[in-house]
């Protein structure tokens, strides 16, 4: 399913993120950007040790108390298809009284600045935050497709931002979502 945000396209397919050909995918990662569960054990194990060891060295050099909710970093994509990993870390849910939507936006925006400083064409996200981190998939998909058309349409140099839902369920969310939002193509 695809929809124009400008002059770029905004996908929503379901899949797993770690079989995405693109010039960046999105890890959801946690602060320590030393792996976990989910979308992250995904982009280890199928990245190989090349990501981690960069990851460890963003750590050691730029975060030693760990990457702040909402930030973003890059590192090559290993064994991957994708070219670039961004890591980000999305907030945990806790009620949707605590900044949650604000700082989930955060780590949309910031993945895509990142992408476009680096002159990167097409970002993949997954859905951030609705896994291990309890953000409810609606309100998430809200704010992720929200953040995502605000940024294209802020500015040109991506291209293509892929939605990957990783269950049937989750694309039916994010799809009613998108077409609530914005214009199919
Ligand atoms: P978070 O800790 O930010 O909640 P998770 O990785 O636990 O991140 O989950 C985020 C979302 O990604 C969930 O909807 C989960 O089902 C989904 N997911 C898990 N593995 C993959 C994968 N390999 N590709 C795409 N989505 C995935």
């Amino acid at each position: 399913m695809e929809f124009k945000v400008g002059n770029a396209t905004l996908q929503l397919i379901k899949s797993d993120i770690t079989d995405i050909e693109a010039d960046a995918i999105v890890n959801a990662a946690n602060s320590t950007l030393l792996g976990g569960g989910g979308v992250d054990g995904a982009v280890h194990t199928k990245g190989g040790p090349k990501i981690l060891q960069e990851c460890k060295r963003i750590r050691d050099n730029e975060w030693p108390d760990g990457l702040p909710t909402g930030n973003a970093v890059i590192t090559s994509g290993g064994n991957l298809k994708a070219k670039y990993v961004i890591h980000t870390v999305g907030p945990i849910w806790r009620g949707g009284v605590h900044e949650e939507a604000k700082l989930l936006r955060r780590a949309y925006w910031n993945s895509l600045k990142l992408a476009a400083a680096k002159g990167l064409k097409s970002v993949a996200f997954p859905s951030i935050s609705t896994g291990a981190y309890g953000y409810p998939t609606e309100e998430a998909s809200r704010v992720a497709v929200a953040a995502v058309k605000d940024y294209l349409r802020a500015e040109d140099r991506i291209e293509r931002v892929t939605f990957v839902l990783f269950s049937q369920r989750d694309f039916d969310i994010y799809a009613q979502t998108a077409k609530e939002q914005l214009m199919p193509t």
